[in-house]
């Protein structure tokens, strides 16, 4: 059982320093934005002692925060610097949103269930990260009015990469996301260069489905 300040402090830095630095995560800026993020206000209260744990857990509507190994992985393949706009599509619990705005100037997210929007963005303001804009809506269309973005992270599964987001990276801009079906998908990072798009293969993720006009489509969820 965790009491007081100091106790989730004192998980947090475990977190940092075994589930992270020690499986690789090098880029200290990443490191330094997970230290100081506190994790356990962006889960159920009732989760609060298992925040730091190597695991994602569950945030209600079906849905899940990422394991804290994984948003450090996809954040440091972003390579954010100061001034960057960074989109995230997927606002879940707003942690992952959280860690981009200590790493970048401002952050645009979207959530598709309005009750996980409206919760991350109380978390956001409470917390006083005021550089984070939330918005309800199927994140597979993008944010147009924002873009060009200088990174796109997508924290849900889609069978292909949203060609509407391809088109809103920035130029050499890098956009990550799980690609594949629901439960099994690999990570890969892309790079718009040009009218061309450079595809890396990362590692193999199991994230929840990106659900809408660009993802899956909610009657493929719930074929037999
Ligand atoms: N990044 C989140 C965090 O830090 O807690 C975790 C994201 S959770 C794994 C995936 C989220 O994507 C869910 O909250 C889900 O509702 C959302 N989602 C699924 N399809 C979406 C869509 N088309 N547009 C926006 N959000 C979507």
């Amino acid at each position: 059982m965790f009491h007081g300040k100091t106790s989730f402090e004192e998980a947090r830095q475990q977190m940092v320093e075994r589930q992270l630095a020690q499986r690789g995560i090098v880029d200290e800026r990443v490191l330094q934005a997970m230290r100081e993020v506190p994790r356990h206000r962006f889960v159920p209260e009732d989760l609060w002692d298992m925040a730091y744990r190597d695991t994602p857990l569950p945030i209600g509507y079906d849905q899940t925060i990422s394991q804290p190994y994984i948003v450090a992985y996809m954040t440091q393949m972003l390579h954010l610097s100061p001034d960057d706009r960074v989109l995230e599509v997927g606002t879940g619990s707003g942690y992952q949103a959280a860690i981009l705005s200590r790493l970048a100037k401002q952050v645009y997210t979207i959530e598709r269930v309005e009750g996980l929007a409206q919760c991350a963005e109380q978390v956001l303001q409470d917390l006083d990260y005021r550089n984070v804009l939330v918005r309800i809506g199927d994140g597979g269309y993008g944010w147009p009015e924002a873009a060009p973005f200088d990174a796109i992270i997508i924290t849900a599964a889609a069978p292909e990469v949203p060609p509407p987001l391809i088109a809103q990276l920035a130029e050499d801009a890098p956009l990550v996301t799980p690609v594949g079906p629901a439960g099994y998908q690999e990570l890969v990072r892309l790079h718009k260069r040009g009218d061309q798009t450079q595809l890396e293969h990362l590692v193999p993720v199991a994230f929840v489905p990106l659900v809408g006009e660009h993802g899956w489509r909610e009657w493929d969820l719930t074929a037999e």
